[in-house]
Order: C-alpha cells, then structure tokens, then sequence
C-alpha cells in the first residue's frame, strides 16, 4: 500500500482520502504563498475568511441545503451537541420525543434528562437494537419541544433505511454522525442536524451543524452561555471564538474531495456496493459469520458481526487480520464481536481484501 498504509477499519477517527491528506502535506509549512500554515494563521485573516467559506460552500453544494439553514463549524463533537440541543430549545410544558436505537441515542437521553423532560416514542432495546424500530405508528407528541432520531447507529449497525419520520409540525434533530454525506438526504426535514467530523468528514475537533435559521432565532432559550447558543454562532458565522481552524480546513479538502467523485448521489452507490459485498460474504459463509442487524436496517457505513459467537476466535480474527494489514477490526467495547467501518473514503479494495481474509480465516479455523 502507498505509503506504508493500512486498510483502516476503525469507527472513528477514521480513514481520510488520500487526495485530502496528501494536499494537507503539500500545503502544510506554506499555505497558497501566505508564508505559514494554516494552523498558525489568524482565524480572521483573508485567506482564512476564504478556507472557512469554502467549506461552507461545500457543504451547502453536496448536501443542496437550503437557505432557511445555517451551517456551523461547532466543537465539542456530537457529545456537546446532546446537551446544546436540549439547552437551547427545551422549555416547560414542551418534553422532548426520542427514538431510541442504542449507545448514542442513550447518550442523548442521559444528557437531555439532566434538565428536560423527555418520552421515548419508540425504542429497539427490547432486541439490544438489531433494527429501528417502527417510528411510522409511533405517537409523537404535537407539544413536544423536539423529536430526537440518530439517523445512523454507529455501534449496533442500523440505518435508517426507509426514510425518516414524520414528526409534524415538531422539530426533527438528528445525529447524523457516522452517516453524514453518506447518501442524500433532504435537509427541510430537519431543523437541526449535526455530526462529529471524524468519521465521514474530516479530523476530530470539528462537528458540522445544520439548523433551521428562524427555529434558533425564535426558539432558543436566551439565558444560556453564549457558548452554548446557536444563535450567537451563526451570529458570528462560526466563528464566536477562535474555532478548530485547521480542522475546518482539512473538512474542507474532504469535501473537494467528494465533489470530485461525484457527489453524495455517486457516493451513495459506491458505499452499497461495498457494503453489498460485505455483507454477501458474511450472509453466505453458511453460519459461519452472522450478521445480527435485521436485513432491512443494515447500515452501510459500520457492518456488524460475530465469528460462531465465538469471542476467543473473534479475538484471533481481529489479531490475524491486524497482522495483514487489516486494522480497526474489533466491535465497540459494548457488543463485542467484529465491526468494519466502511465510511466513504474506504476503499473499496480494502473490503475486498478483508472478504478474502474472511474466507481464509473460515477455511483454517472452520
Ligand atoms: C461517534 C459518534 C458520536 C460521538 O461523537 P463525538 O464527536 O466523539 O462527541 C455521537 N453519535 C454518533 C452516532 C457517533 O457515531
């Protein structure tokens, strides 16, 4: 592999396009003939306004968002997020509506429980979130601040697969963390969307936000830290203090990126067929790997398995693999098993690659 890399499997952080890293590397002691490098340049210089725009430009091009919306380049990540939202718009009398689909959304929950009250409108626990559960006959409440959904489940290997929603007139928020960019998507449906960078956008120290511009203008508690305060973000056009600039940039690279593949459309039908192929070789090893997700909710972005239940073989799988090159292999803390994040920059002979090992792993180990 160029540069001495891996196939790196990992959920976050996670693999970057080459073409994004190696224009970091070309522009890094020298940006455009300014004499420095972006990370040492003032965040309210030129060609810094120009970096900052241009990612936003980006952002609005790929994902067609519409002017009723703001774009922010927040830090925090996702985690700051699940307490923002519900500061800046639970007020009383008005809970707060969650899906419930596994670890992040859990997150969620226990940081609006802090000061909101909440109901959870439907939840998957009851089968330790192998699938969404079904939000087309779940009862919103037409009072509720907002409807919480994570759009993509980064642990347990669920997506949202057949639309989204339809709250009303409520509010929908979504993490879209480990699926932004992934695939289109209509932005008017949300008011609010956001995702951490590091697993389909940049590095960490960056989390995109969407939202509704008039919902923060008029909604919004105003007797929160400013720091906290969509409002004054967009107010000051994400840069209320001096922002991850540097990070912003390298979003930035990525996003050229995608717009030279093709966009999301064409992004869209190369993770399918990536993940097609993994889950193909996970559904015909005769048991021998079994995916738990429900066929219609399988994720694209993070395929989940185990190796015959088997945890000690798992841990010689991920071992075995990790020695060949194939890296990031081991499921989240939480579920255990094998999970390969397969976000837009993965390759597509990496997955190949590890179909390949899977099969030689059942052979000698079957
Ligand atoms: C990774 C992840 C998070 C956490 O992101 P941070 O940027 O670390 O706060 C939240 N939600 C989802 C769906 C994730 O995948």
């Amino acid at each position: 592999m160029k540069y001495g890399r891996v196939f790196n499997f990992s959920a976050g952080p996670a693999t970057m396009p080459e073409p994004a890293l190696e224009r970091m590397r070309d522009e890094l002691l020298n940006y455009k003939n300014t004499g420095m490098s972006v990370m040492e340049m003032s965040h309210r210089s030129k060609p810094y306004d120009a970096i900052l725009s241009h990612a936003e430009g980006r952002v609005r091009e790929l994902m067609k968002v519409p002017a009723s919306h703001a774009i922010l380049f927040l830090q925090g990540g996702a985690t700051h997020q699940f307490a923002m939202a519900p500061y800046n718009f639970y007020t009383e009398g008005h809970p707060i509506d969650f899906i419930h689909t596994g670890a992040w959304t859990e997150k969620a929950i226990k940081e609006a429980k802090r000061i909101a009250k909440l109901n959870i409108v439907a939840s998957s626990e009851d089968k330790n979130f192998t699938y969404i559960p079904d939000y087309a006959n779940a009862k919103f409440n037409s009072d509720a601040a907002y409807l919480h959904i994570c759009s993509n489940n980064t642990i347990f290997g669920t997506k949202y697969n057949k639309g989204f929603p339809n709250s009303g007139k409520v509010p929908m928020i979504a993490d879209m963390s480990s699926e932004i960019l992934s695939r289109p998507i209509d932005v008017s449906k949300f008011h609010l969307l956001y995702a951490g960078a590091q697993k389909n956008l940049g590095p960490s120290g960056v989390c995109l936000a969407i939202i509704h511009k008039d919902w923060a203008e008029s909604a919004a508690r105003k007797d929160i830290a400013e720091f906290w305060s969509y409002r004054a973000h967009i107010k000051e056009g994400s840069r209320l203090n001096t922002p991850a600039a540097f990070g912003i940039y390298a979003c930035g690279l990525v996003l050229d990126w995608l717009h030279e593949m093709g966009g999301v459309e064409k992004m869209q039908k190369v993770n399918q067929e990536k993940a097609a192929i993994l889950y193909n070789a996970i559904d015909g090893s005769g048991g021998y790997y079994a995916c738990p997700v429900v066929k219609e909710w399988r994720s694209d972005m993070n395929v989940v398995w185990r190796v015959k239940n088997d945890e000690a073989l798992e841990d010689k799988f991920v071992k075995e693999a990790q020695s060949k090159g194939l890296d990031g292999l081991k499921g989240h803390r939480s579920v255990g098993g094998i999970r390969a994040s397969i976000y837009n920059a993965f390759p597509i002979d990496g997955v190949k690659a590890l179909v390949d090992f899977m099969k030689d792993f059942q052979k000698k180990n079957g």
